[in-house]
């Protein structure tokens, strides 16, 4: 399995519980991660023996994978972008600076080294909006046509995924989230750590439909492990106070995707990833 994401952090928030599911059944879980979070907001005392907020990320994301307990952890190198509108977003290294074909090369080189039955990575809203996700999900789309083509030119024979899932924000959760942040005290319009992420539009825009239910349950221990790695991430409080450890409390035991290939038939309800596939 191969997971296609932006940020450290990517792989734990949204996707912690499928991916530490699927490492603990055998399966090689393997993480392309495009940035090293460059831009994330940091209280200056956990700066403390990290020269860049990216070294610290990276080790963050480090402690994260091997909770997980992932196979290979590969960066491609990009500057976290910021969210739309910041200045971040003009950086010449930027990942949504950069044309998705030049970053679909990269990735579609991984695919064809690692030779994944399964692939997931953001939806094309990018979950929430970040340009980084949606490059991401952008580049990850193309990279799949470039591994499977002959014509494009690499030392690896072209490879073909049996699957590939978007992750997507559960919807539930969302219109719930949408209605009870007011009386805690949030707005809806501009939740999250930087205030700049807009629930309300999300319940319109990120209507995807669900095609796959992972219960995460019997990991959900290791993904609340995980989690405490990216403490930096958390409001300080290692996710049990903020309006991002509401979000992720409440979003339960249950992730979400939506299958973008094989085209799924009408009202598919998967609960496994692998489902169908020979060996499993
Ligand atoms: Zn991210």
């Amino acid at each position: 399995m191969l997971t296609c994401l932006a940020h450290p952090d990517d792989e734990t928030f949204g996707m912690g519980g499928t991916l530490a599911l699927y490492a603990r059944r055998g399966v090689q879980v393997q993480l392309v991660c495009g940035t090293r979070g460059e831009v994330g907001e940091m209280d200056p005392e956990l700066m403390q023996g990290f020269i860049s907020v990216a070294e610290r990320r990276e080790s963050e994301l480090r402690c994260a994978a091997g909770i997980l307990g992932l196979s290979g952890v590969y960066f491609l190198g990009y500057r976290d972008s910021g969210m739309p509108g910041t200045a971040d977003n003009h950086h010449p290294n930027a990942l949504a600076a950069q044309p998705t074909l030049e970053v679909a090369t990269k990735v579609a080189h991984y695919i064809r080294l690692l030779r994944p039955q399964v692939v997931v990575t953001h939806d094309p809203i990018g979950g929430y909006k970040h340009p980084d996700h949606i490059a991401m999900h952008r580049a990850t789309t193309l990279a799949l046509e470039l591994a499977i083509d002959p014509n494009f030119t690499s030392d690896l024979p072209p490879f073909k995924p049996v699957k590939v899932y978007y992750q997507t924000m559960p919807k539930k959760l969302l219109r719930w989230a949408v209605r009870i942040a007011p009386l805690l005290g949030m707005d809806p319009h501009r939740f999250g750590r930087n205030r700049d992420i807009d629930l309300a539009t999300l319940v319109q825009e990120g209507d995807f439909p669900t095609h796959a239910r992972i219960n995460c349950r019997s990991v959900s221990e290791i993904r609340d492990e995980a989690t405490a790695c990216h403490s930096s991430q958390l409001g300080g409080s290692i996710g049990r106070k903020g309006p991002m450890a509401f979000l992720r409390r409440y979003l339960g035991n249950t992730e979400t995707f939506m299958r973008a290939y094989p085209p799924p038939e009408k009202h598919l309800r998967e609960m496994d990833l692998f489902e169908g596939i020979d060996g499993t």
